[in-house]
């Protein structure tokens, strides 16, 4: 335990706060690990950003995490940021550094490490649905885990093309923006196809516009929707002999590393998982 006699606080800012399963899931890890540390969430409003992290600073929090609608606001507050956070633009999670705070993104490092589980990011060819935050931190991420390739279909140009653009120009991976047209086909060449759109966000019959036919048994296909984690598109994804990757998985290893961040210790993914778990009721 580092700061033994001290009670040590994290917290997590954005909207809405209530009912926070990252809050559940840290306070019983704290507990796990024996540490006198608590997670608290906050409602701010945009408006207030600047003086909550001052005020962060002036109580001594160690980090915190920060969620829509902050994520990119907070970085004009921070102190540095991460090689990952300043090529995504956003930061999900922060780190008491001295007298500063530092930015980091740990949604696509959650992710990458989940995919790990199953297999070597390196070399692999990439389609991602979706252009939005989760997006993009994954893609930034894979592309620094040197995938071979990424493929972005998205509804809307504008983010789409942006991505690809941050990809080939800054992070150095080829990339491309596919238009999304009804339903998709995966190309056979494909080895990790994601969904990080919204769809199937508390919904577990939406279904992500793709050709089920075209995902193949060779291929992994991930989701980064954790509630509820059996969606739509693993479901058919498993019908055809897919490795599938659920959200929970990327949530707890978010978790993971940012407890590492915060308290220099690892926590144990199980009890992380189980929290998660009896939270959401599954
Ligand atoms: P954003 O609002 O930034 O992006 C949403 C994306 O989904 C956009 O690209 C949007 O497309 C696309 N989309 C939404 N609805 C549809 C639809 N009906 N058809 C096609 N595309 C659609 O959200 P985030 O990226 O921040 O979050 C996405 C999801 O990821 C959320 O459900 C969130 O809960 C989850 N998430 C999970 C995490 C985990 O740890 N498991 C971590 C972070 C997020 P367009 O650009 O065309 O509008």
């Amino acid at each position: 335990m580092t700061h033994e006699a001290l009670q040590e606080i994290v917290c997590c800012m954005g909207q809405p706060v209530a009912g926070n399963p990252t809050q559940y899931m840290m306070e019983k890890c704290f507990v796990a690990a024996g540490l006198e540390w608590r997670y608290l969430t906050l409602e701010v409003p945009g408006e207030n950003l600047a003086d909550a992290l001052a005020g962060m600073k002036a109580m001594g929090f160690r980090g915190g995490n920060f969620t829509i609608p902050h994520k990119v606001e907070v970085i004009q507050h921070l102190d540095g940021l991460s090689e990952a956070a300043e090529l995504m633009g956003a930061v999900n999670c922060i780190n008491r550094v001295g007298d500063g705070f530092i930015g980091e993104n740990t949604d696509g490092k959650g992710f990458v490490q989940s995919l790990k589980d199953v297999t070597d990011p390196e070399g692999k060819k990439i389609l991602i649905f979706g252009a939005g935050g989760a997006s993009r931190a994954i893609a930034v991420e894979l592309g620094l885990s040197k995938v071979a390739d990424i493929t972005i279909v998205n509804r809307d140009e504008g983010r789409g093309q942006s991505l690809a653009t941050l990809l080939n120009d800054r992070v150095k991976v080829p990339s491309r923006w596919i238009a999304w047209d009804g339903n998709h086909e995966v190309p056979e060449d494909i080895d990790i196809v994601i969904n990080a759109t919204s769809i199937g966000l508390n919904d577990a019959s939406a279904m992500v516009p793709v050709d089920v036919s075209s995902l193949k048994e060779n291929m992994i296909v991930s989701d980064v929707i954790f509630n509820p984690p059996e969606t739509m598109f693993l479901k058919a994804a498993e019908s055809q002999g897919c490795t599938t990757l659920d959200g929970l998985g990327m949530l707890v290893n978010q978790g993971v590393i940012g407890f590492k961040i915060w308290t220099g210790v690892d926590p144990d993914a199980a009890v992380m998982r189980e929290a998660l778990e009896e939270f959401l009721n599954i």
